[in-house]
């Protein structure tokens, strides 16, 4: 008899029978508040009935058209539809089932179109599982270790981490790129670097948004140098951070935009973003796979995208993240275990440290497991674990982001 393979690690005991909105239901029709959407990815809510009513419209016409041998038409109605959304300029879509895959494909194209190979990417990032998209993440050894050799041409350039620090803002950012500079004259030459590859809010790497001044730091030196400046938006996209893309909260703009999880609310679907001259630089048939672009993905996302701009969930995402990041705030405040609450949007985190200020990933299990405990879903992250996150879906309204602090302060105080 087979059974599940001990590689799987799961963050919570739940068996989820059935989803609705930003509720899961487990076998006994206990409720769950579902704060972790699927890790970032059931932004429209679970099974929402449009983007239900469109996949089972797509099922029912054409399952699979397999785009390196025939075209279909939700593919080309998705391409035209995130023209209206996508940052200016960034014309061509080529489409993939993985945030990683996504990664590793913008990877190719940088070096094809710049003729380079180095990458450089942050400490504290993460940008998927395989082994070039491993190279670059650095949110957790967990990711690496053991996994070696990985990609080479890889280098890591500090992320500003404020808190970490102990410093402000400001004083973090001059030092990321101080050290970036200094990376560039010491470790890879501009000559070589094909890439920089960021996220605007490091996701798994603990929920920390790049202070302002950053991701502009990053373009006018890949301006200056002739490299590419990669924004890993798998996490952050699609309204998360309460703009439709995480960079619009900086005035830095990517040469290449990488999407997904939101994207397609649970259907394996992503894409990388680039101008079409630019593509044209990389090389025809190196990029692809079977399933990339598949039809009712591409259907549902379509959907996904109507509801983001009918129902307003960018704004919603904007007013509740607020609201969130109020409240867990208030909690801290009365919680000395909590040393930092930060996010953007719908993307919140608070942090766990010992009185001494170490990181304290036992106190933030604790808060997690009693959390689920109350049927409050949440995950942690960061390279220590001591931080819990908050990622609900972006439908959530404000009794759901209060009924949630409820619970929240209450498994805290456990
Ligand atoms: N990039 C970022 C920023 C992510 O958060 C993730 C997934 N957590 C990935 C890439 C990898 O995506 P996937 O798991 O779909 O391969």
């Amino acid at each position: 008899m087979a059974q599940l393979s001990p590689l799987l690690k799961q963050a919570t005991p739940v068996l989820a029978e059935r989803g609705e909105g930003v509720h899961l239901y487990d076998a006994e029709g206990r409720r769950y508040l579902d704060f972790t959407a699927g890790i970032g990815v059931t932004s429209t809510g679970h099974c929402h009935p449009r983007v239900v009513a469109a996949a089972q419209e797509q099922v029912a016409t054409l399952i699979h058209g397999q785009y390196t041998t025939v075209m279909h038409r939700p593919l080309l109605r998705l391409t035209e539809a995130l023209g209206e959304v996508l940052p200016p300029g960034l014309d061509a879509l080529f489409f993939l089932n993985s945030g990683s895959e996504a990664v590793e494909a913008s990877i190719r194209l940088a070096r094809h179109a710049t003729g380079r190979q180095n990458i450089v990417a942050f400490q504290g990032g993460f940008h998927g599982r395989t082994m070039g998209a491993a190279a670059l993440t650095t949110a957790g050894t967990k990711f690496r270790a053991g996994s070696g050799p990985l990609m080479p041409g890889v280098a890591v350039a500090p992320f500003p981490q404020a808190y970490r620090y102990g410093w402000d803002e400001g004083e973090a950012t001059r030092f990321a790129l101080r050290e970036l500079d200094y990376l560039l004259a010491t470790a890879s030459a501009p000559a070589d670097t094909a890439a920089f590859v960021v996220e605007p809010v490091l996701g798994e790497g603990g929920y920390i948004p790049a202070p302002p001044g950053f991701l502009e730091g990053l373009r006018e030196r890949a301006d200056r140098h002739g490299i590419l400046l990669v924004v890993d938006e798998v996490q952050t996209g699609f309204g998360r951070t309460g703009r439709f893309w995480g960079h619009e909260h900086t005035d830095a703009r990517p040469d290449v935009l990488i999407t997904a999880k939101g994207l397609a609310s649970g259907f394996p679907l992503s894409a990388i973003a680039a101008p079409t001259a630019l593509m044209e630089r990389g090389r025809p048939g190196s990029q692809g796979g079977t399933y990339g672009g598949n039809a009712v993905a591409c259907a549902a996302a379509l959907a996904t995208l109507e509801v983001i701009r009918d129902e307003d969930l960018v704004a919603n995402a904007a007013r509740l993240g607020a609201r969130l990041n109020d409240g867990l705030r208030k909690t801290a405040a009365e919680h000395p275990a909590i040393g930092d609450v930060r996010g953007l949007g719908l993307m919140q985190a608070s942090e766990f440290t010992t009185p001494d200020g170490e990181p304290d990933p036992a106190a933030a299990a604790r808060a997690h497991r009693a959390a689920a405990d109350r049927g409050l879903l949440l995950l942690t992250c960061g390279a220590f674990g001591n931080v819990v996150r908050m990622i609900p879906p972006l439908i959530v309204t404000a009794d759901q982001i209060d009924e949630a602090l409820d619970l929240w302060s209450a498994a805290v105080a456990c």
